[in-house]
C-alpha cells in the first residue's frame, strides 16, 4: 500500500481544501410557472420543457385511497 512520504499539516490540508467550495448552481426561471429550475432540466413543479408538459402532473393525492 501507497504511504505517504510526509505528513500533510493542518495548515497545508486546509490550504488545499479552501479549493473544494461547492458553488451554487445557475437556476433560470421556468416559463411555464415562474419556479427557478437548473437550465436544460425539466421543471421539477410543472413538469414541462420547452413549453409542453413531458411530465403528467398530478394535481392531488389522495392518501385514504392508497390505504387499504
Ligand atoms: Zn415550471
Amino acid at each position: 500500500m501507497a504511504v505517504p512520504q510526509n505528513k500533510v499539516t493542518r495548515s497545508r490540508r486546509n490550504m488545499r481544501r479552501g479549493h473544494d467550495a461547492l458553488t451554487a448552481g445557475n437556476p433560470n426561471e421556468c416559463p411555464d410557472c415562474g419556479e427557478l429550475k437548473r437550465p436544460h432540466h425539466v421543471c421539477p413543479s410543472c413538469g414541462s420543457y420547452a413549453g409542453r408538459e413531458v411530465i403528467a402532473q398530478v394535481d392531488e393525492i389522495d392518501l385514504d385511497d392508497d390505504a387499504a
